[in-house]
């Protein structure tokens, strides 16, 4: 027979959640076929909610799952590599 406390004790604690934000911004890779973009928007696909290009082919409504062969975007591959470009050069100086 168990009682309530040995019960809350098994239930995993709010510390244990993951704390690395990194991996909440991977999404599963998206493109779009709009014609509302340019072509070079349209020959890369994004994996990064937090790519400025990809959020806004995502608000505008024409995200489509998938990568259909595209290069992935600048943008994500500097992410995904941890770099940021709002600070450019600044890293190390
Ligand atoms: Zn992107």
């Amino acid at each position: 027979m168990i009682n309530q406390r040995n019960i809350a004790e098994i239930l995993p604690s709010e510390d244990s959640a993951p704390k690395d934000i990194k991996l909440t911004l991977k999404v599963r890779p998206f493109d779009t076929d709009s014609l509302t973009y340019a072509q070079r928007e349209r020959a890369v696909y994004h994996d990064r909610s937090d790519c400025i290009h990809g959020q806004r082919i995502k608000q505008d409504g024409y995200a489509v799952l998938g990568t259909e062969g595209r290069q992935l975007c600048n943008r994500c591959a500097d992410l995904n590599a941890g770099l940021d470009d709002f600070f450019p050069g600044d890293e190390g100086a």
